[in-house]
């Protein structure tokens, strides 16, 4: 029988309530939890598809070992894989000391997860090289809140974004990375019109379309416009004196410091107008309640500390902090980030909010955990960790949860690191990820809808998840790894000593963990499993007793810091890195796709999730491709200073001439090359050791493979991706997607100069089923060309076009038709860009993935005059999760209406 599990989704930090439809054994679908207070029942278009990911040909079933690096991992068991790295960590740590070893954990995790691995890490251990992938996310706004307000704590909750007169979106496609509280904003915005939106984003994104006033900084010049902008509300007198004098520090050296930034200078600086940055300054310095909002185009840069620092600067000079509406307000990027933070899952922290490099701090956790002291040596960052194990410094390495063989800057050096360390542990749900590749051993892990435990979204607020299934095969829940791991290793370093893991369940970790909060500043003392479970998701802190959670923080002007003032920082405006120059004239910046998410580990194994976008493309602007006399479509090679990537371009107005946009996702398993982080950079921030991933310097430069080839083929995808993959190292380019809907298929895109071996075709044919069977065949050795069709049940199945690929479009709209009748099949080999008497449709992209509504369809629409309540009406684009509406407007505002006489 059916049954429906609370729980939430596992991408953004929105933290929206998910219900989990499943037989107790399969999840069967999800919606929205009308009762979460996040989401009130909406999902976007990526937690709405939850259910359509996690293909089992992609999970981890079994542990996997191998005793070399030259040998092919092999099924284990649980006992013997553990056991097996427990001598390995014991050795290591007896052999080279505690620091040797390192733990690069996850956003992803559940609270209960971090705790485990913390504990694991700091007390049994002894060391602080235990990271997160939260240093790619949002360190600099753990840096930013502490050092201004005191503590890390957004003080804000998504009431505020409704209730703002004025919102300043900086660094954040907000309609594509936090879907639902931008659909919230929407709606908002249309109750209350005079509800003011500014967007400060080097690209016109799809965030923009809500946006009175849309500032194009030049990259990375943020905190010049917070300086510029704070010069002018000091001019203008928009400021709140009562509130400086009352609850603040360090005024006088700001107000001194943003004199030198005049409208003019800072304009000059940021490529904006005077007039822009007028306009800006008096809707924050007018507006009765002011909220900022911010994600990684603040926090990814090596200023990511001073940007939000001058970002929280606005908020003390105009006292817009600490009610409703107003305040700072951070969107954290993963699930659990925020957990993260709290259980102290970055080198530098301890439980609790506490500091590793505190004394106290050290001999309270340590007290609480019953052990003699915690390691005071500094632990290793995300990027100078991976330096280390490349230098031979670590010489074990627990990964969980996270793909840095995708995610990190500079992959060329985060590959080999992985290649060179002697032990690799990768506990991990899908087993398909690029880091997979290096484990020496693999251990599955249970995955969204299969584990039970807690999570903080970006507005502080812990809900309870529950499992619904349970996990496949031998995969079991992260702490339970952790824990079982952990018992295994003090046999060998603490011997006959009490356990420190002797949890039966996530609830016990839970209950250890609160008390490491009671009376800091997140205090969740006053939460349990069951208090969440009557009275729903709470925002922290939450103490023993509280009746309620603490929906905003701040509001007696008091802060966390030795004064009890939030603190002005003067920090002076710091350029990018790597400025444009001769050899790298443009500034690549990365960013998100809608329907994807991160490294592509889960939303990699949705067909669906392809359909907006199907595979990496550079945008450039349409001068830059003038005056670099490329074509759409064309393939370029993208150069920076520590690798390249080829790619096709694009014309994208969206961007401005001098700079790029590449989205973040791609790795290798999608994309030769190592993906979109072999171009980025790994400089850091100096406080929040943040890597600047969104300004690298690139040139882009034609390339010429003529020889092309493009393959389609339905059915067992992940299994065919994972055995053609190999296949394509060959190739200049290849690309490989997913595409369809209810029959998905594994399409391949790719490129070289020269036609490769007739031997290296026919075993790609082998595995893409076109070696025997109906297959229509044509070949042409001397000019390298050849194609095969195979067709079942009358409708095309698997194709492959090489050495000539003009029917490609069409083919694939055929198959996706699932048409081939005979007056057609004579035509499928010959090289047509258009199919005879137009019988087949190209099929193109997605623009509504709900609906299944392309973005032909929507402009054909539109140039027979319908609005945008005529498309919803007529095609039903937009009227389920709500992603498409933005990408909706922006072609009704571009797209000419032709309505006939
Ligand atoms: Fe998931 Fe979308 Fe909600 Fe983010 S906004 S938590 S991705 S449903």
């Amino acid at each position: 029988m059916n049954q429906t599990t609370a729980s939430t989704c596992c991408y953004c930090g929105v933290g929206c309530g998910v219900l989990i439809e499943h037989d107790g054994e399969q999840i069967l679908g999800v919606s929205g939890d009308p009762s979460h207070p996040a989401n009130f029942g909406k999902l976007c278009s990526k937690g709405s598809t939850l259910h359509l990911t996690g293909d089992l040909d992609a999970r981890g079933l079994y542990p996997e070992l191998r005793l070399g690096k030259a040998l092919a991992r092999a099924r284990t068991d649980w006992d013997n894989a553990l056991d097996h790295a427990a001598t390995v960590f014991a050795e290591t740590i007896r052999e080279h000391g505690p620091d040797s070893v390192a733990f690069y954990i996850s956003g992803q995790l559940l609270t209960e997860d971090y705790y485990a691995f913390n504990k694991l890490a700091r007390a049994l251990v002894g060391t602080n090289n235990i990271d997160s992938n939260s240093r790619l996310c949002m360190s600099s706004a753990v840096v930013g809140y502490k050092r201004s307000l005191g503590a890390d704590a957004p003080p804000c909750n998504y009431e505020d974004i409704e209730q703002s007169d004025c919102l300043l979106i900086v660094g954040s496609n907000m309609a594509y990375a936090h879907p639902v509280l931008f659909r919230r904003l929407e709606e908002a915005r249309a109750r209350r019109p005079d509800m003011r939106v500014i967007v400060v984003d080097p690209r016109r994104t799809d965030t923009c379309e809500l946006a009175d006033l849309h500032l194009a900084i030049l990259p990375g010049t943020d905190v010049a416009l917070f300086h510029g902008i704070l010069h002018l509300l000091l001019w203008e007198g928009w400021i709140d004196r009562g509130f400086i004098d009352a609850h603040t520090e360090g005024f006088d050296a700001v107000k001194q410091l943003v004199r030198d930034y005049t409208p003019g200078i800072v304009a000059d600086t940021c490529g904006i107008s005077v007039e822009s940055l007028q306009a800006c300054a008096e809707m924050i310095g007018k507006a009765p309640s002011f909220l900022s909002l911010w994600c990684m185009g603040l926090n990814q840069s090596s200023s990511g500390s001073a940007k939000n620092s001058a970002l929280i600067n606005l908020h003390l000079a105009t006292g817009q902090i600490g009610r409703a509406g107003a305040g700072p307000f951070s969107l954290t990027g993963q699930p659990n980030a925020m957990g993260g933070r709290e259980t102290g899952s970055l080198s530098n922290l301890l439980p609790g909010h506490r500091e590793a490099a505190n004394a106290e701090h050290r001999e309270e956790v340590a007290g609480y955990w019953g052990v003699d002291g915690l390691p005071a040596n500094t632990g290793l960052t995300a990027v100078e960790l991976f330096d280390a194990v490349r230098t031979g410094q670590i010489k074990a390495l627990w990964i969980a949860c996270t793909n840095p063989a995708q995610s990190l800057p500079d992959q060329n050096k985060v590959h080999q690191a992985l290649a060179a360390c002697p032990f690799v542990v990768v506990q991990e749900a899908f087993f398909t990820t690029e880091t997979c590749a290096y484990a020496d051993l693999l251990l599955p892990a249970a995955s969204w809808g299969e584990k039970e435990g807690t999570v903080t979204n970006s507005e502080r607020r812990v809900s309870h998840v529950r499992r619904a299934v349970p996990a496949p095969a031998e995969a079991r829940a992260d702490w339970a790894i952790t824990s079982d791991f952990a018992r295994r290793l003090e046999q060998r370093l603490r011997p006959g000593q009490p356990s420190l893991f002797g949890f039966a369940n996530a609830e016990a970790l839970f209950e250890e963990y609160k008390g490491l909060t009671r009376e800091r500043d997140l205090d969740l003392s006053g939460l349990s499993y069951a208090l969440l479970d009557q009275q729903g998701p709470q925002q922290w802190p939450f103490p023993q007793g509280a009746a309620q959670g603490t929906s905003r923080l701040y509001g007696d002007g008091q802060f966390p810091t030795a004064s009890g003032r939030a603190q002005f920082l003067a920090e002076i405006y710091r350029a990018p890195q790597e400025k444009r120059d001769a050899r790298y004239p443009l500034t690549l910046n990365t960013g998100r796709l809608r329907d994807q998410w991160h490294g592509m580990s889960r939303t990699g194994t949705s067909a669906r999730a392809f359909g907006h976008v199907e595979e990496a493309v550079l945008s450039l602007h349409p001068d830059e491709m003038r005056r670099r006399r490329l074509l759409a479509g064309e393939l370029v090679k993208v150069r920076s200073r520590r690798g390249s990537l080829i790619v096709p371009v694009q014309a994208d107005d969206s961007v401005r001439s001098g700079q790029a946009y590449l989205p973040m996702h791609w790795g290798n398993r999608f994309l030769k090359g190592l993906g979109s982080n072999v171009l980025t950079q790994p400089a850091f921030d100096p406080l929040s050791k943040q890597p600047e991933l969104k300004q690298a310097g690139v040139e882009v430069d034609k390339v010429e493979l003529p020889w092309q080839f493009y393959a389609l083929v339905e059915g067992d995808v992940q299994q065919r991706l994972s055995a053609l993959r190999p296949l394509f190292e060959t190739f200049a380019y290849a690309s490989l997607s997913l595409t369809g809907r209810e029959r998905p298929a594994l399409q391949i895109r790719a490129a070289s100069a020269v036609a490769p071996d007739a031997a290296l075709l026919a075993q790609i044919d082998g595995l893409l089923g076109l070696d025997e069977g109906p297959v229509l065949a044509y070949d042409d050795p001397r000019r390298t060309v050849g194609k095969r069709v195979r067709i079942e049940d009358g409708r095309i199945t698997a194709l492959r076009l090489a050495g000539e690929t003009a029917a490609r479009d069409w083919l694939k709209g055929l198959w996706s038709e699932g048409k081939a009748d005979a007056e057609l099949r004579r035509w499928l080999l010959a090289p047509l860009s258009t199919p005879p008497g137009n019988s087949a449709k190209a099929s193109g992209k997605t623009l509504c993935n709900c609906l299944n509504v392309s973005e032909s369809a929507v402009c054909a629409g539109i140039s027979r005059g319908l609005d945008l309540d005529g498309l919803k009406q007529e095609l039903k684009c937009g009227t389920s999760c709500g992603s498409c509406v933005p990408e909706i407007k922006r072609l009704l505002a571009t797209n000419p209406v032709t309505v006939s006489a």
